[in-house]
């Protein structure tokens, strides 16, 4: 079972290469912050639990998360694309574990690096399709018509916790809880730098080419 993982800052463009790397390559995408707001929409008893985290823009006891994510990996299932996983250093330990027991491991992290201030503009300006998920910008990737999607039509809003008042205490919630996932998974000679401001194209093309190589 092959593994990567996009790591990186709220803002700092995951589900958009996500969407292209998954366009190109066979890795299934498995998103904990997708599966979240999809268990609130469904009123599920996770969904209820990671509701008041979520709106404060803290992170998910790592009990809930590891519940979905170990209810997503099946055992015929090859190559994974984490995205937004794992987020604390306890995840990280326990996805090596889970990744082991079926054979595999983390093949390749890629490091998203971005400044502060593209991740404050890039999260204030988000826009998400309310019905398929697909994301937009305000400036850098508007829709045809303002407020719809392009894919499917649907309404676009803007996530509850990208707000400003709740974007702040997210990425600092990120310094002090998730980036010590960078030196875990550089001595484990696994981590690739992206630069999460370079072309999406080029970044998704790198990133594909990158993760061919160290699977094979
Ligand atoms: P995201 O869409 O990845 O930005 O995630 C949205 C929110 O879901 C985060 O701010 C957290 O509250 C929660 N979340 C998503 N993934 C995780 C995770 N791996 N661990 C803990 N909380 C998570």
């Amino acid at each position: 079972m092959r593994a990567i993982i996009l790591l990186g800052a709220p803002g700092a463009g995951k589900g958009t290469l996500a969407d292209g790397i998954k366009a190109a390559s066979r890795f299934q995408h498995v998103a904990t912050g997708d599966m979240l707001r999809a268990a609130l929409k469904q009123g599920t008893p996770v969904g209820r639990e990671a509701e008041a985290f979520m709106k404060r823009g803290e992170l998910v006891p790592d009990e809930v998360i590891f519940k979905l994510v170990e209810a997503r990996i099946g055992a015929g299932d090859d190559g994974f694309m984490f995205d937004g996983f794992p987020r604390t250093l306890a995840q990280a330990e326990r996805l090596d574990a889970l990744l082991a027991a079926h054979g595999g491991k983390v093949d390749h992290v890629f490091l998203l690096d971005a400044k502060r201030a593209l991740l404050l503009s890039r999260l204030t300006g988000r826009r998400v399709c309310r019905a398929c998920g697909a994301v937009y910008h305000v400036v850098n990737i508007p829709p045809r018509r303002a407020g719809v999607c392009d894919a499917c039509g649907g309404e676009l809003y803007q996530r509850a916790d990208d707000q400003e008042a709740t974007i702040a205490n997210r990425l600092d919630v990120y310094e002090r809880q998730t980036a010590p996932l960078i030196a875990y998974y550089e001595r484990q000679g696994v981590l690739t730098r992206v630069d999460a401001a370079r072309e999406r194209r080029e970044s998704v093309a790198a990133i594909v080419a990158a993760a061919a190589d160290r699977g094979r």
